[in-house]
């Protein structure tokens, strides 16, 4: 495993993160044993970086994550997040996220974590993201009970205003660096180089659509953005390349993020993605996958308040995931 230090904090990540979204049964029913068995796994071979949420599984993740660390705490880098709770039900209000926190800490059977996370930070009102949940944010790590913290979300201009005002420690974008768009190489990216700021990129099968079983039925691309998927697993498939191991080759060769941050949900897909790391990109299945995706070049969606749209960006409005 190859680790890569993440901004100014020290932090040593894998370059290959464990995404824990799918054990809170985010993209279908998990048996607990089968998420057990990935986060073990995984650690044995190397990966030291995992992610949850309270809103995964609406803190299923968080408890599963919590008992399958249970004793190996100290070999991995814990990162949770604040603010978002449900579908719709969002608080970045000083006290609920000062709450969070010790809600958190005993679901994952833990006195702190390493990296603490204002979750979808576009759907709240972008004020009191800056001047409540983060400087509560910031007391909880004097305390010691985070040991960083950082704001996620989609619009990356958004992500990229609020970190520079507030000069946070990381920020961990999705959906915005991987094979089907590549505009956090423009939007974010030069951002965080020139404050320091570390960056987790998340989703490198952009939320399961890089694999042979597509995109779940909640995913909130756009069809053209979905058939250009299928299309890419399609010639993937006719080449006899692995689309998932191809995803993640491709991600893991971007010098500018710390990890690549990709949801497991078995033993199985954490041996099939550690084949990345031997995995060749044959230049020729890039440029016909690069003819697919023209018509779709760095095609978002809307997600979070109108009013957090930052000039010049795409739309903010609607709902994501
Ligand atoms: P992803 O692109 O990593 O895709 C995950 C899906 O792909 C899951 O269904 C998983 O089971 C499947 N998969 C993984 N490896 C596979 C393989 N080898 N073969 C077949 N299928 C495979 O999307 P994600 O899980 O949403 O993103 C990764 C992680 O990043 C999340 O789990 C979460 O921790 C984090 N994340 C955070 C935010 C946020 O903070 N707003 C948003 C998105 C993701």
């Amino acid at each position: 495993m190859e680790y890569r230090t993440l901004g100014n904090t020290g932090l040593r990540l894998s370059v290959l993160g464990f995404g824990a979204a799918p054990l809170g049964n985010e993209y279908g029913n998990l048996a607990a044993t089968e998420g057990e068995g990935a986060v073990h796994a995984a650690i044995d071979h190397g990966i030291n970086f995992f992610d949850t949420s309270p809103y995964y599984g609406r803190t299923l993740s968080e408890e599963r994550l919590g008992a399958a660390l249970s004793g190996k705490r100290d070999k991995v880098v814990l990162c949770t997040k604040c603010g978002r709770y449900d579908k719709e039900l969002f608080d970045f209000s000083a006290s609920r996220v000062t709450a969070s926190i010790d809600e958190s800490l005993r679901r994952l059977r833990t006195d702190h974590v390493d990296m603490f996370i204002a979750h979808d930070i576009e759907f709240g009102d972008r004020e009191q993201v800056v001047n409540e949940a983060i400087p509560a944010m910031r007391k909880l790590q004097a305390t010691g009970k985070a040991r960083f913290i950082g704001i996620s979300g989609l619009p990356l201009k958004l992500l990229a205003e609020v970190a520079e005002r507030t000069q946070m420690d990381f920020v961990l974008s999705y959906c915005h660096y991987n094979l089907m768009i590549r505009d956090l190489d423009r939007l974010l990216t030069p951002v965080a180089a020139a404050n320091h700021i570390g960056l987790v990129n998340a989703s490198p099968l952009h939320m399961g659509m890089l694999t042979p079983a597509g995109a779940p039925m909640w995913h909130p691309a756009p069809p053209s953005v979905k058939e250009a998927a299928a299309k890419i697993v399609q010639l993937c498939e006719s080449r006899g390349v692995d689309v998932t191991t191809l995803a993640l080759r491709f991600c893991l060769d971007y010098p500018h993020v710390a990890s690549t941050l990709a949801g497991m949900s078995s033993p199985t897909e954490v041996e099939q993605n550690l084949k990345a790391f031997d995995f060749r990109v044959d230049p020729k299945l890039l440029s016909d996958i690069e003819i697919i995706l023209a018509p779709v070049k760095d095609r978002t969606w809307d997600s979070g308040r109108q009013q957090n749209e930052v000039t010049g960006q795409q739309s903010n409005k609607g709902v994501a995931r």
